[in-house]
């Protein structure tokens, strides 16, 4: 079974409290055809949480330590994404998915581009840390 970003099935578990959904993937999970993931919630995250953004880099950055995500606070989660990342692919292996729907331009989730780490809607080439996982583990990742 493949995976899908919870909150495109209608999960409230953004940073504002709230979804997004999409019909496409409203649809697969009522036909039981994807598991829906939330990566900041599998790290224990509330919702609703203060924004992060990844800093200096992108996804694959934060995983070879060369970047950070941090809060629009202040606060350093590159720890909690990280543990989100790990806890989503290894949902992911137990389920022998081969493609995950994951909502665009999240700092966890995006796909091919991201919010740059301003907090001032500017977006920059690259995935989100789980994502950036996912893809090294031979998962396609699919923007929605
Ligand atoms: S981490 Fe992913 S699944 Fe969770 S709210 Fe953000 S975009 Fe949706």
């Amino acid at each position: 079974m493949d995976i899908a970003s919870a909150c495109l099935a209608g999960v409230k578990c953004r940073y504002d409290g709230d979804a997004r959904p999409d019909a496409r993937i409203v649809k697969l999970h009522k036909q039981g055809l994807v598991k829906l993931v939330c990566p900041e919630c599998l790290a224990g995250l509330p919702a609703p949480r203060c924004p992060s953004e990844i800093s200096g880099g992108d996804g694959a950055d934060v995983l070879d330590g060369r970047a950070r995500v941090r809060a629009e606070d202040g606060e350093d989660r590159t720890v909690e994404f990280l543990r989100g990342a790990q806890a989503t692919l290894e949902i992911a292996k137990r389920c022998g998915a081969q493609r995950a729907y994951f909502k665009a331009k999240s700092p966890s989730c995006g796909c091919g581009r991201i919010y740059d780490g301003t907090f001032t809607g500017t977006m920059r080439s690259g995935d989100g840390v789980t994502t950036a996982l996912l893809k090294r583990n031979g998962i396609e990742v699919i923007e929605v």
